[in-house]
């Protein structure tokens, strides 16, 4: 028998519309193999614990419109680009394909909007 939270619909709270939500990960599930040691696991902590674990925290919380979206729009592009144990850096890579907007120190501000190579939705103010 399905959960409760599973077929009652409720406030999605990135779209606002009333629907059924679904699993959603708090943070995406294909960083947790980012994050997982040679051998071993994820580090969890909370205030009052801090484990090692598989557990992956999910709850329903997004429609599965916005779930998509998260992942088709942002997840599945981005997440194979961000930094790799050996040393290399996808996306880093992309953005320094063009010089930074602004440096300020040794903080460099490169506006993605402006590389065509990175995927921003742009959308009117
Ligand atoms: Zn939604």
């Amino acid at each position: 028998m399905p959960d409760e939270k599973e077929t009652t619909p409720q406030r999605c709270p990135l779209c606002l519309e009333t629907k059924v939500v679904v699993s959603s990960h708090l943070i995406p599930k294909r960083m947790y193999d980012y994050c997982r040691p040679p051998g071993g696991n994820p580090i969890s902590a909370t205030t009052e614990l801090v484990i090692e674990t598989s557990r992956q925290v999910q709850d329903h919380l997004l429609c599965v419109d916005c779930e998509d979206l998260l992942n088709s729009g942002g997840e599945m592009w981005l997440l194979p680009l961000l930094a790799r144990y050996e040393g290399s850096f996808p996306f880093y890579d992309l953005l320094a394909k063009l010089p930074a907007d602004s440096t300020v120190d040794d903080v460099s501000v490169y506006l993605g909007g402006r590389n065509p190579e990175i995927h921003v939705e742009r959308r009117p103010l």
